[in-house]
């Protein structure tokens, strides 16, 4: 049996929706509405009504979201934004691209962002928090606001992989003053191609951000701010438009293909803390296991079909580009209590050496995950 990691080959095999968009852009080409335009307004509306939101703004993909929003925030050169030691390069490389420094702290053991540790990580130059909702498990979203107000400090939230994740009821994205998601093709929601989307519940960010990312331009000849392009794609935006009604049921899908795994797993491998009051959208299945035997599991699954990967490796602090980043300005960074010289992630090191991820998806069947169990559990021999 093959358990397969990528699943956009029966995504998008759908003869039918591939007929709805395909009769969308063929309309396209009649109307010639290439930038913008309705399907845009539309996608955006639906977009911010799946998330409970005020708004949502398109934009070209996921870190342009994340980049925009942190400039709408006031966000520069200068400034130090905090972010967890571990998640996908671009929630680093964002706050590098605005001019700002990213001042990380280590994670905990959800795979997010150790909230304990931000207040010790603000110095006078902190302008923001970027929280990521890795895997698509929320993040501390009450105590990092709280932290946020007593700072004045802004928050984006990097919410990339947490489409209709939840924290206390109420979808991720609605918290920071902005909340940047990506429509990739391998996120829970995606496009054919890139493009991202920002949410807020704020008409003054609304405005600024409509503007960021369409060259500052109020009308055709009027602009008042410098901006860029990044609009979102209006092809993309149709595409979307033909999936987004899908979004609630997979990923109730996906929450039950992860209990699955939990119930037979527990006990056998290291499963994140389940908090009662947050919900995971599971854009990764990931549990730990003793990081000795990490990669033979890993030969061992792949060996017999299942697609079990690594995210990642090598935790983002660690990737070379940080290297060439100033680190003076940090006095002390004090990691679980204990001050440390700066740099130094033991929970981020620790799951990079432990984790494993398992297809969770909506196409993935029964008979696949009890393949994959027993596969692990063979492993393990019990
Ligand atoms: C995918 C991702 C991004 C970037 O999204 P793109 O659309 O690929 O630019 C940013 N942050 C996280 C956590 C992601 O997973």
């Amino acid at each position: 049996m093959k358990v397969r990691y990528s699943y956009l080959k029966q995504k998008f095999g759908n003869k039918a929706l591939r007929k709805e968009i395909f009769r969308e852009f063929e309309r396209l080409l009649d109307e010639g509405d290439f930038t913008l335009g309705a399907a845009v307004e539309t996608f955006e509306r639906s977009f911010a009504a799946l998330i409970g939101a005020k708004y949502a703004i398109g934009v070209a993909n996921g870190t342009d979201a994340l980049r925009i929003s942190l400039k709408a925030c006031g966000v520069g050169p200068g400034d130090e934004v905090i972010t967890g030691a571990n998640s996908f390069i671009a929630s680093a490389g964002a706050i590098v691209e605005c001019g700002a420094r990213p001042v990380l702290v280590d994670m905990r053991g959800n795979y997010t962002l150790d909230e304990q540790q931000i207040e010790r990580a603000i110095t006078e130059k902190t302008k923001a928090i970027l929280p990521v909702h890795y895997t698509g498990e929320p993040a501390e979203m009450d105590v990092i606001m709280g932290i946020a107000r007593k700072h004045n400090l802004r928050v984006v939230e990097d919410a990339c992989q947490g489409v209709l994740a939840e924290y206390k009821g109420v979808c991720v994205g609605n918290f920071g003053d902005a909340a940047a998601f990506s429509l990739h093709p391998l996120k829970n929601l995606n496009v054919w191609g890139d493009g991202g989307m920002i949410t807020t519940n704020d008409p003054t960010l609304d405005r600024q951000l409509r503007l960021l990312r369409n060259h500052g331009l109020v009308d055709r000849d009027h602009v008042s701010v410098f901006g860029c392009n990044s609009r979102l794609d209006t092809l993309q935006a149709m595409v979307g438009n033909a999936l987004i009604g899908e979004t609630k049921r997979t990923t109730e899908q996906r929450r039950k293909n992860a209990a699955y795994y939990d119930e037979a797993l527990q006990g056998l491998v290291t499963l994140p803390e389940r908090r009662s009051y947050a919900k995971s959208c599971f854009h990764l299945y990931m549990f730990m296991v003793r990081p000795e035997v990490r990669d033979t599991l890993v030969s061992f699954l792949n060996a017999a079909g299942v697609e079990a990967k690594v995210h990642y490796p090598i935790p983002m602090y660690k990737q070379e580009c940080f290297s060439n980043l100033p680190r003076e300005p940090l006095k002390v960074v004090y990691i679980r209590g204990v001050p440390e010289a700066y740099g130094t992630f033991h929970e981020a090191d620790r799951q990079a050496a432990s984790v494993i991820t398992l297809p969770v998806d909506e196409h993935l069947t029964r008979e696949q995950q009890d393949y994959a169990i027993s596969k692990i559990k063979e492993f393990f021999s019990v």
